[in-house]
């Protein structure tokens, strides 16, 4: 469904801790809102792929689980939200990621800033499980997992065919270490967009399409 021209523009971040569903929910809200899906993880995966130097530099960082340096990331990130074609709108996923880049986000777009940050709550008993069983397309990084979001044919891509793998930071110890760096960097945002009335809680444990449908109800002013 495409939701009318009352959603936009808008610049809405996803906010949440490793698996909580960022990028399965923000490529189907992108769609809908008919604005750009802008997710830093992926940009810095496709780096990687192509390897160029920021994918070469932000590789080591990403394997262990550790956040890729501010400058590094706000740079790339605010060089691909000026582009023209989100000047309709945009899904933040993954971006910003502590208050530094938060505030260097706000900076950069000005006087209305975001109009929405949306939580999206799971527990971290369900976020293992669901890291664990994650693959994602070397084509489009469309993520699946092995048992509640498999693929329609095994190890391939519905949308193109692409082939399916694991993430080597999905890996436990990283994951691990991904959780530590939510809580110690980024949490720290959630007061941040409180205290700018911007922020809404969704619980991300139901399921996608229930989650997608809250998610839409969070961005009504
Ligand atoms: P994030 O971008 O926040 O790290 P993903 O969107 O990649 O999270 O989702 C993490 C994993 O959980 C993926 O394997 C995905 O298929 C699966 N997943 C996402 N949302 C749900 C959900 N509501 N219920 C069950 N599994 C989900
Ligand atoms: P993600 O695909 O969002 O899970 O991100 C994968 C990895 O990319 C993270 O663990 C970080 O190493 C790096 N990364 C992605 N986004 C950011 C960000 N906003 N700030 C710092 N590092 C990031
Ligand atoms: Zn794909």
């Amino acid at each position: 469904m495409f939701l009318g021209k009352e959603y936009r523009p808008v610049r809405v971040v996803l906010l949440g801790p490793p698996g909580a569903g960022k990028g399965t929910q923000a490529r189907t809200l992108a769609k809908r809102l008919g604005v750009v899906h802008v997710a830093s993880g992926d940009l810095f995966r496709e780096h990687q792929a192509k390897g160029t130097e920021l994918g070469q530099n932000a590789k080591t960082f990403m394997a262990k689980g550790l956040l890729v340096p501010d400058a590094i990331v706000i740079a790339m990130v605010l060089e691909r939200v000026a582009r023209p074609d989100c000047a309709g709108g945009v899904v933040l996923d993954g971006f910003p990621r502590t208050l530094e880049q938060a505030k260097a986000l706000d900076r950069a777009l000005g006087e209305k800033g975001l109009d929405r940050v949306v939580l999206l709550k799971v527990s971290e008993e369900e976020l293992v499980r669901r890291l664990g069983g994650r693959l994602i397309c070397r084509v489009c990084q469309a993520p699946y997992h092995r048992e509640t979001a498999p693929p329609r044919v095994e190890g391939r891509c519905d949308r193109d065919g692409g082939e399916l793998y694991q993430r080597e930071d999905d890996r436990p110890e990283a994951v691990r270490q991904r959780f530590r760096v939510y809580q110690q960097q980024t949490e720290p945002l959630l007061d941040y967009y409180r205290t700018q009335k911007k922020l809404r809680e969704v619980d991300g444990a139901q399921e996608i399409e229930t989650v997608s449908s809250k998610l839409v109800g969070a961005l009504k002013p």
